[in-house]
């Protein structure tokens, strides 16, 4: 694996009336764990089910009835952990985190406060090439989702749908280790990646499968260093927690908002409350949702219904034998293998069917080569008709074939790329095609001589003009790829343009 070194990114900076401010960010994931049955129960997690069609006994707490843990569930929350190069607890347990809401049936929600399954683990967050900052995980715990209210269908009611009663989240908790508001969006991004290679949550933000709690503070420069060497909060300014963020430009407007709106208060001799706050995209600004609430308000403790769940190491190690290739290794990999750029790396990895997709173009072939066509001319294309790259009309082979014809000098880039337009909309092989077509670089120097001769012939004023300036032969080069109806090869015509006008 290519040994990538980075360096440190700077802090995000606010200059106030009274000196300059930092951020400090931790973030709480809620990441939905992608599995057909709920945490406790067989229910189905189907979007898009009626409402309350997915529920058993259990998700609507039936008196009497008993959460089952789900094992696939478990080992899921182990294989994000492993991803995450985090520490795997072999005896966590469960609690119940007790609140009242309409669509929580229970009246408490099971979750891991005291043991998690998962402890301390990290994740790389890479902001330009070669700056990466890494921000430290805290722990994952499994807990379950509650339902959803719906209060905008009828004027006098609301009403409650309990299908994602019970689906099961991990709980991703970071240290206050993101420093600015670019810097809380790449790391959603990357934990996002990380996921979805495992295959452990889908990452989709819009349905809400994945979002984040945003914590929030501001200190002076050199409090955080003194935070990171004694590991002591009290060097940190106080929180404010904003809930529930599925954006990654709302989470960026948020901070940046709430950092100025604690440092207005700092400055104004006031205290920053510790409080659970909403962001309000349309006003761009963050609100008071209620004061912060302590663990001990939610009266935890364990869950009666449930023993402690114990894991053996066995299984922990037979997950971590089938992990597949995650995001800095493939990344790292494809810049060794392939002689990829750091940013053309970064673009083929960001998804797995890129990633895939690529590597079958590239497999026997000039990689930087089949980078460039799949990033330009490929992904130009897909964006263009909102397609993602499992739709593209043109498979990896067709490409690849486009890509021989180049490389055995049968057809010229230009020519490629008309290649690739009837390809697009008309498929069919491409070595067939070009030929049907009619593209075939004139390799054969006795044409283009022939077109050359001709050229100089009746142009000896252009002669002259190059023979004192050479940057004029560029002309003859020119006029042959016309003669030759764009089928030249035009390394061929140069050389020879150079040969006989003896510049
Ligand atoms: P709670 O569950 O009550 O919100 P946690 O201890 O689980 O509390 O921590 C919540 C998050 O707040 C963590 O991601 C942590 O890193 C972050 N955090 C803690 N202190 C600060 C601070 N001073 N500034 C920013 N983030 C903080
Ligand atoms: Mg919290």
């Amino acid at each position: 694996m290519l040994d990538l070194t980075y360096e440190a990114p700077k802090p995000k900076i606010i200059a106030g009336a009274t000196g300059d401010w930092e951020l400090v960010i931790g973030m709480e994931i809620h990441a939905q764990v992608a599995s057909n049955a709920k945490l406790f129960s067989g229910a189905s997690t189907q979007v898009g089910a009626e409402p309350n069609s997915n529920v058993s006994f259990v998700d609507c707490a039936m008196p009497g009835m008993l959460p089952v843990i789900n094992d696939f569930c478990v080992e899921q929350a182990v294989r994000s952990g492993l991803g995450l190069k985090a520490a795997i607890n072999l005896r966590s347990a469960f609690d119940r985190k007790n609140y009242f809401y309409p669509d929580l049936p229970q009246g408490y929600q099971i979750s891991q406060l005291y043991h998690p399954i998962v402890g301390e683990g990290e994740v790389l967050v890479e902001l330009s090439p070669g700056v990466a900052r890494h921000v430290r995980i805290e722990r994952i715990h499994l807990e379950q989702d509650a339902g959803k209210s719906i209060h905008d269908m009828d004027p006098n009611m609301s009403f409650v749908d309990f299908n994602r009663t019970g689906v099961a989240l991990m709980e991703i908790v970071s240290r206050p280790d993101i420093r600015g508001p670019e810097e809380a969006a790449a790391y959603v991004s990357k934990l996002r990646q990380i996921l979805r290679y495992l295959g452990t949550c889908d990452g989709n933000m819009q349905n809400g499968n994945l979002r984040a709690d945003v914590n929030v503070s501001v200190c002076r420069p050199g409090d955080y260093e003194r935070y990171q060497a004694t590991q002591d909060f009290g060097h940190l300014g106080t929180r404010c927690e904003i809930k529930n963020m599925n954006s990654l430009r709302f989470i960026q407007q948020a901070i940046d908002y709430e950092a100025r709106r604690q440092i207005a208060i700092l400055e104004d001799g006031g205290k920053v409350m510790q409080e659970t706050r909403l962001y309000d995209p349309d006003k761009g600004e963050t609100r008071s949702m209620r004061s912060k609430e302590e663990a001990h308000d939610y009266r935890y403790f364990p869950c009666p219904d449930l023993l402690p769940l114990e894991i053996d190491q066995a299984w922990v190690n037979d997950i971590a034998a089938r992990m597949p290739e995650l995001p800095d290794a493939k990344k790292a990999r494809f810049m060794a293998d392939f002689g990829l750029t750091d940013y053309d790396a970064n673009v083929l990895t960001a998804e797995l069917d890129s990633a895939a997709f690529f590597e079958d173009v590239a497999k026997g072939r000039d990689g930087k080569q089949a980078a460039n066509w799949i990033i330009n001319e490929l992904f130009g294309r897909l964006n263009k008709e909102g397609k993602a790259v499992t739709e593209s009309p043109l498979s990896a082979a067709q490409i690849g074939g486009v890509l021989d014809l180049i490389a055995s000098g049968e057809i010229t880039t230009k020519m490629a790329k008309d290649l690739f337009e009837i390809l697009w909309s008309e498929g069919g092989n491409p070595a067939e095609v070009a030929a049907k077509h009619g593209m075939k670089q004139v390799t054969d120097t006795g044409a283009i001589e022939a077109a050359l001769d001709a050229l100089i012939a009746a142009n000896p004023d252009q002669v002259e003009k190059a023979k004192v300036n050479a940057k004029l032969a560029g002309w003859f080069t020119g006029q042959v790829l016309k003669a030759t109806g764009g089928k030249a090869n035009p390394a061929v015509v140069n050389q020879m343009v150079a040969q006989k006008l003896g510049l």
